[in-house]
């Protein structure tokens, strides 16, 4: 740190993002990426709109949004943009937590939400899932802050349904609850229909994982027109041009090829399943995964030890060095040629240890 650093982030502790190695090829199922990639669709539009890039961005990002706001049936001023879903949270964070409003998330969640509290002052609840991981609905009734709920959660997999997270919306009608559907497409059932009902909701939702975008960084939002009114207050007031033109032209590209990404997601969910299966098999348990990730844990042999032996064979997993999940591995699912790799590899170091 620099003797310049100001003392208010003193105890600011950074997210840490899923290893991106440089040094060796290895079999990345560590960041939840697709492994698919992005629509042809995408990569034209966005080459295109490279030429253009002496131009500042719309700020507006227009036409993505009357795209988006017809597919999701909801209108374009109830739609906001941002570089990838991070920034919407980060956004929430500043515009909707404060002390008459705190922050509630679960304990086991998106690293991300308690590093945006932090770096934001805001005072925060961690809320224990319950012992099968599962979100238990009745601790977010009337609590009166504002809600943040990965849903499907990460790193468990598993999703409430939409009903369930309405109870929590409408006990808590002065407070946003925030659902950030970044894993949604994989098996979960998204709650943008309950946006016309409820004032106090704000969806988020990212590009990163079912249409193949990570790289590119676009993420949104969508809720009430005077919620997405005060994110956009907080967008002016840092970056207006914070969608560029490439990756907003990728993004009308994806969205006019949706039958490519309901094709990934549906071969995702075959793999997932197919992995799941097999690692029942040598051993595992898993949470019940609406996501393109598989919560595991083996009966024996230590998540950190799994993890550092599957690295040395250039399998890359997620290990979380946190009480109650260090014993589990986030795997994300990749195709079925890289699955049946992973699953040959995990044999093989079973068996060495036995
Ligand atoms: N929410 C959750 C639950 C995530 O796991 C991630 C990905 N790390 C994000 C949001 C942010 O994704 P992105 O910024 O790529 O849209």
């Amino acid at each position: 740190m620099s003797r310049f650093f100001s003392e208010k982030y003193n105890t600011l502790k950074p997210y840490v993002p899923g290893e991106q190695p440089k040094d060796q090829k290895y079999l990345k199922l560590n960041t939840n990426e697709s492994p698919f990639p992005p629509s042809a669709k995408a990569v034209e539009a966005a080459n295109e709109a490279a030429k253009k890039m002496m131009l500042y961005s719309d700020p507006e990002c227009c036409y993505l949004s009357e795209k988006m706001s017809s597919l999701l049936g909801v209108s374009k001023d109830q739609i906001l943009f941002t570089n990838g879903s991070d920034e919407i949270l980060n956004f929430a964070f500043m515009a909707f937590c404060d002390d008459k409003h705190p922050a509630a998330f679960p304990d086991i969640t998106y690293g991300f939400y308690p590093v945006y509290a932090e770096i934001n002052h805001v005072k925060y609840t961690e809320i224990p899932l319950a012992d099968d991981f599962s979100i238990n609905v009745d601790d977010y009734i009337g609590i009166n802050k504002t809600i943040f709920i990965a849903n499907p959660n990460a790193p468990t997999g598993i999703a409430l349904k939409p009903s369930q997270i309405e109870m929590i919306i409408k006990s808590n009608p002065d407070n946003i609850v925030l659902v950030d559907e970044a894993y949604v497409d994989f098996g979960a059932e998204s709650c943008i229909g309950l946006v016309k009902k409820y004032d106090n909701l704000l969806v988020t939702q990212t590009f990163s994982k079912s249409r193949s975008m990570a790289g590119a960084r676009l993420g949104l939002g969508v809720g009430c027109r005077e919620i997405i009114k005060d994110l956009n207050t907080i967008k002016y007031s840092t970056n207006p041009y914070n969608v560029n033109s490439m990756t907003m032209a990728a993004g009308i590209g994806a969205l006019s090829d949706e039958e490519y990404t309901r094709n990934n997601c549906k071969e995702i969910i075959k793999v997932r399943a197919y992995t799941e299966k097999e690692l029942l098999s040598l051993g595992f348990s898993t949470t019940d995964s609406s996501s393109n990730f598989i919560f595991a844990k083996h009966k024996s042999v230590s998540g950190e030890k799994l993890y550092l032996l599957l690295k040395e064979k250039g399998i890359l997993v997620r290990h979380f060095n946190k009480p109650r999940i260090s014993d589990h591995l986030r795997i994300t699912v990749g195709t079925k040629e890289q699955m049946q790799i992973f699953i040959e590899t995990l044999k093989s170091i079973l068996e060495d240890l036995k």
